[in-house]
């Protein structure tokens, strides 16, 4: 050995190989040798070697070492070579087989295999080596095979006579002398560096340059290759190849599925023509096949399979099938190949191999991708079955749901109240339409971006939603969607929502159900041990906090209040309030909605049982309560003994032109007091409640709402505190509470610093800074942001995916200043960017405290969180 080029290791004395010089498959087998899997012997050359090959040839670099080896091998023994490039996604040749056939050689190799067996390894030698090294025609061979099938009248290549086979094989041999103008090599050495340089030659060809630099190759990245014996599949007794699987591709469980085709080559066969037959008894028969399976042909193989299964999943912390051949009745293992997987399956097979042992829980946590946790958590549509889609817009709220078309909130209502799906269809939502939301099974609205409306509740409900599909119109009169080309899917009509891809699909496509099993509770039980920040859910009412207490989250990071003004029994009450012309009248609106609060709040805080719970203040626009159809006009009129006309014009009185940068928020607050310090006593009162029955004690977090200036705080703060003072002494209890503001206009990140003296903890509101960062209408992005990401002019929906570079700049610099000045500052996030795992990591990097999602997405940041600490 000694004299032969340093760059060559024998398979089984190789033990860690680098991919980079080894290749990838190289490397593997050379593992799976060590590993005591039965790897057919063989030699590999390293990426150096085959580029000197590349340069001087085969001939010169093997030296004339190689004819006396392969003759030590024995007349019989015939062997493979296969490429090895250092990524499988970078190429390479196909394999060549069954080298070393020669007419001399026949004889020893029909001992091995019976004659049949051998004139059919010779015909694909010629074959495979003319198609590779010569560039001839493969299928001028393959119709001398079905020639000759025809003169034999069989249906299959395997029912050929070992007559026909002498036949192809001397047909072959003419058809390739014909062709090249020279006779089939009969020397195995000579086949062999001619194969090796064809391989080599193959590797530096355009195409294939071309090919594996898209693929991220160097320019000078070399191929490897493996010289192997042969594992015969065809000859006497059990003999064949196949490819195996030990876990279920849906489920991840335990299961024995593949194909196996006795009498045959390597896995190559397998993708040919004939039907494979399957692996065990029990799929065999479930599948009505006759064919005897592997388990009934050779049952000590399938055994040995299943123990190489678990070694090498130890071993190569995955797991991975088998491409075997079986010679009678002895295993080959020809290369191991990583199990296809759903998104289900990988958090089952990642828990097993760590529970196994065969990788830490970290490398566990690793290997999900946090978004794929949305198919244990929603239905999704069955990724094989055919959808007709007729509408596209952005993926808002994930899940898919199928149901009858809904134009308005109240037959939402009436068709869930029948029993039947709603699909809730709206140019945009708006508060009127959560409890229309709220009996649908999924939203569709034709404008909006991911943080309008429509988008934040339906992922705060779990219901699947599309919002922005800008390419469908709604046609009111005749209750119709209509496409671009002119379908119509009127009021009734059976469609099917993908919140997942952002698709409208038609009818109803088969469904995978959701499944919260075992393994995702493990899975989700480590990640809070590993990670270090934590996860709140954005909840404004007791079924969100209950949704959210069921997804584990550490306390409520936001309660929008006003979610708790649409109820059909306070509305009213809170119109009476906006419309009232004195402060004793509103103040007598305030005094019946405060009891309402308050309950809400004491449920709200039984829930979450001490756990911290954020509430914000009174945000939106005022107007956004008011009502908007004649008939509720005078319904309100009526209520509060005014006329229509007087109730229109307070209304058109509160009218803004830009309401979202207009009066709302902290603005609110400072105008019109009451509302804050009603908000303020029903939270403390609340507390004081709970206190009193509970062991877990409340600490309220208020939170104020699109501050900007440090006077904003301490008018509010003010306030705020004289309240608690007033519960307090009233109550004769004491409290503890925090206040803080949302960091969610530009101005208030940049005045961090000053803002920070009078506050308990930031929680920014990256809706509106994001909104305001960009000068881009949340509720309006949705008309051309599809546009904008498909164009690579936003690499991503800042809406949905946090923009490091401008708004996550602001982010730190208030982070950094607030800190600054109050080191034990607490920061948080709540926008909706709290539940995607890349802005989650973001929010780690810059040492948060937590951030806060939509109860559905906390699983998702569970895990983001603590793939982000490790
Ligand atoms: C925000 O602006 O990020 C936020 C959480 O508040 P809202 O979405 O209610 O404006
Ligand atoms: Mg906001």
């Amino acid at each position: 050995d000694m004299d032969m080029p340093v760059d060559h290791i024998r398979l089984h004395e190789a033990g860690e190989l680098d991919p980079a010089r080894w290749g990838a498959r190289g490397a593997r087998l050379a593992t799976l040798a060590r590993l005591g899997v039965p790897v057919p012997r063989g030699m590999l050359l390293s990426t150096a070697l085959v580029t000197r090959i590349t340069d001087i040839g085969a001939d010169r670099v093997f030296a004339g070492q190689i004819a006396g080896r392969i003759a030590a091998l024995g007349d019989d023994v015939l062997l493979s070579l296969r490429s090895s490039p250092p990524k499988p996604e970078w190429g390479g040749p196909e394999a060549l087989l069954n080298i070393g056939v020669t007419d001399a050689r026949l004889p020893a190799i029909t001992q091995r295999v019976g004659r049949k067996g051998a004139l059919e390894l010779y015909f694909r030698l010629i074959e495979g080596y003319g198609t590779m090294v010569e560039g001839l025609d493969p299928e001028d061979f393959e119709n001398l095979v079905a020639d000759q099938m025809k003169v034999w009248s069989v249906g299959s290549e395997g029912e050929l006579p070992a007559e026909a086979r002498a036949a192809l094989a001397d047909e072959a041999k003419a058809l390739y002398a014909d062709e090249t103008g020279h006779p089939f090599p009969q020397e195995p050495a000579d086949q062999l560096c001619a194969a090796v340089d064809a391989m080599a030659r193959n590797w530096n060809s355009v195409s294939a340059r071309l090919l594996r630099q898209s693929h991220g190759a160097e320019e000078d990245a070399g191929l490897a290759l493996i010289m192997q014996r042969m594992a015969l599949g065809v000859g006497q007794g059990a003999c064949g190849a196949g490819v195996v699987h030990m876990v279920d591709e849906r489920s991840g469980l335990p299961s024995v599925t593949g194909r196996w085709l006795p009498q045959a080559q390597g896995y190559d066969a397998l993708m040919g023509l004939r039907t494979p037959h399957l692996i065990t008894t029990d799929a065999r028969k479930a599948a009505r096949q006759t064919a005897p399976s592997l388990e009934e042909q050779a049952p000590e193989a399938l055994a040995e399979l299943r123990e190489h299964y678990t070694t090498v999943a130890n071993g190569l912390g995955d797991a991975h099938g088998f491409e075997f051949t079986v010679e009678e009745g002895q295993l080959w293992v020809l290369d191991a190949i990583l199990s296809p997987r759903s998104a289900r399956a990988t958090v089952r097979i990642a828990t097993d191999l760590a529970r196994s042992g065969a990788i830490s829980r970290e490398e566990a946590l690793l290997r999900v991708e946090p978004r794929t946790l949305i198919e244990h958590l929603h239905p999704q549509i069955d990724p094989a079955a055919p959808r007709d889609v007729f509408g596209a817009g952005l993926p808002a709220s994930p899940g898919a749901a199928t149901g009858r078309i809904v134009f308005t909130p109240e037959n939402a209502v009436q068709v869930q109240a029948q029993g039947d799906a709603a699909i809730l269809v709206r140019v945009e939502t708006s508060p009127e339409d959560i409890r229309g939301m709220h009996s649908a099974s999924a939203v569709l609205t034709v404008r909006g971006g991911m943080t309008s409306h429509a988008a934040v509740i339906a992922r705060g409900l779990g219901l699947p939603c599309v919002v922005g599909a800008s390419d469908l119109r709604l046609d009111l009169r005749a209750k119709a969607i209509v496409t671009q080309d002119g379908r119509t899917f009127t009021e009734g009509a059976l469609i099917t929502v993908d919140g997942t891809r952002g698709e409208v699909v038609a009818g109803a496509p088969a469904m995978i159900p959701p499944e919260l099993d075992g393994a995702f509770e493990t899975l989700m039980s480590w990640a809070d041990q590993v990670r270090t920040m934590g996860v709140r859910a954005n909840a404004d009412t007791p079924q969100d906090a209950r949704t959210a207490r069921s997804f584990a989250v550490d306390g409520i990071g936001l309660c929008r209040t006003e979610h708790m003004f649409f109820h059909e029994d306070r509305i009213t009450v809170m119109r009476k309030m906006i419309l009232a012309d004195t402060t004793e009248a509103r103040q007598a609106a305030l005094a019946q909605l405060l009891p309402m609060q308050r309950d809400d709040f004491v449920e709200l805080f039984g829930i979450m049982r001490g756990l911290p719970v954020t509430i914000r203040l009174l945000d939106p626009p005022l107007h956004e309560f008011l009502p908007h159809s004649r008939e509720e006009m005078m319904e309100l009129a009526e209520e509060m003994d005014l006329s229509v006309r007087e109730v229109t014009e307070r209304s058109n009185g509160l009218s803004e032109f830009n309401p979202m940068l207009g009066k709302r928020g902290v603005r609110l607050g400072v105008t019109m007091p009451e509302i804050y310090e009603m908000q303020a006593r029903a939270i403390f009162e609340a507390a004081a409640i709970v206190n009193t029955q509970n062991l877990e004690q409340v600490v309220p977090e208020i939170m104020i709402p699109l501050v900007s200036a440090n006077r904003e705080v301490e008018v509010v703060k003010a306030r705020v505190d004289d309240i608690a003072g007033q519960v307090m002494a009233e109550r004769e209890v004491s409290l503890t509470y925090r206040l803080g503001i949302m960091v969610e206009t530009p101005r208030a990140a940049l005045r961090a610093g000053d803002l920070a003296k009078s506050c308990a903890f930031f929680s920014f509101g990256t809706n509106d800074l994001t909104q305001m960062t960009y000068g881009l209408s949340r509720d309006d992005a949705g008309r051309f942001m599809r546009d904008y990401v498909n164009q690579g002019v936003f690499a991503e929906d800042p809406f949905h995916s946090l923009d490091i570079e401008g708004v996550g700049e602001l982010l730190l610099l208030a982070a950094r200043r607030g800190r600054r000045t109050q080191k034990e500052l607490m920061l948080g996030l709540c926008g909706e960017h709290g539940g995607d795992p890349g802005s989650i990591h973001f929010c780690k990097l810059a040492g948060f405290d937590y951030v806060s999602c939509s109860p559905f997405r906390a699983p998702i940041a569970r895990l983001a969180a603590a793939q982000a600490s490790l």
